[in-house]
């Protein structure tokens, strides 16, 4: 099938495992520029495994990814993100660097020609870290670490941003906050993929894909999906 050149993302029939074991199976999904798509799925849904393929940190056994009407699907890692398209993983930041270095480091990344000066516009977004730049990540907060985790994907300019749940380990408070700072994000016009099993970044989203058992269950906006009675009482405990 070709791709669709409306797409910013646009994955087609991806099958991807580890060794003998299949964990996804025809994995259909695409993201339009400016959009905000959550997968959503539980614990071994293969929501990491999906990011992982489509990053280029696993081999995709079967079908394609396009990025902005390219094939991406054999390429390697680095030259996905050159093309625009960043990892947030829960490893995210190194934790002996300052903010700063973080920060210069997620520029360099793409070769930033002033990575000083990206830095200094990620304080602008993320007031809490320009306090505390010359410290080491170590000394934030679990909260403060994952917005510098998110700061340091945002310093290499990427079109699209791709998070594997950015919830992990916060408290609710904090899961607010990093909602917030999504949506704020998205104002800003970046377009993003976030996998979670929080169905509280529904609120941020423009459109959900439900992953269940490494295949696509559902997908379409979050009123067609609180519409479907199955997954409302699945997702959200409701008859
Ligand atoms: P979680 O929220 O727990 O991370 P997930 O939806 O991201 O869940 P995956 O981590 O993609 O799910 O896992 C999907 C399946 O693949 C699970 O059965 C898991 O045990 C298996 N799996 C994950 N990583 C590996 C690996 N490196 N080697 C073998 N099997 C793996």
């Amino acid at each position: 099938m070709p791709p669709d050149a409306t797409s910013l993302l646009d994955v087609k029939g991806v099958d991807a495992g580890y060794g003998t074991m299949q964990v996804l199976w025809g994995v259909n999904l695409d993201v339009k520029a400016g959009e905000t798509v959550l997968l959503l799925g539980a614990n071994g849904a293969g929501k990491t495994t999906f990011l992982k393929s489509l990053v280029g940190l696993i081999e995709t056994r079967n079908g394609s990814f396009h990025l902005a009407g390219r094939d991406v699907t054999r390429m390697r890692s680095s030259d996905r993100m050159r093309l625009g398209m960043t990892y947030m993983s829960e490893l995210a930041v190194f934790p002996d660097l300052s903010i700063e270095e973080n920060l210069k480091v997620g520029a360099q990344a793409l070769g930033h020609a002033n990575p000083g000066a990206r830095a200094e516009e990620l304080y602008g977004i993320f007031p809490v870290l320009r306090d505390k730049r010359r410290n080491p990540a170590s000394s934030l907060s679990g909260g403060q670490r994952k917005m510098l985790g998110i700061a340091k994907a945002l310093a290499a300019e990427p079109k699209l941003l791709v998070m594997d749940e950015p919830s992990a380990g916060l408290s609710p408070l904090f899961v607010k906050e990093v909602i917030r700072v999504l949506s704020d994000l998205q104002g800003r016009g970046l377009s993003l993929l976030i996998a979670e099993q929080n169905i509280g970044f529904l609120e941020v989203a423009t459109r959900v894909f439900v992953l269940e058992g490494g295949r696509i269950r559902f997908s379409g906006t979050v009123a067609e999906m609180t519409d479907n009675e199955a997954l409302r009482r699945a997702y959200f405990g409701l008859k």
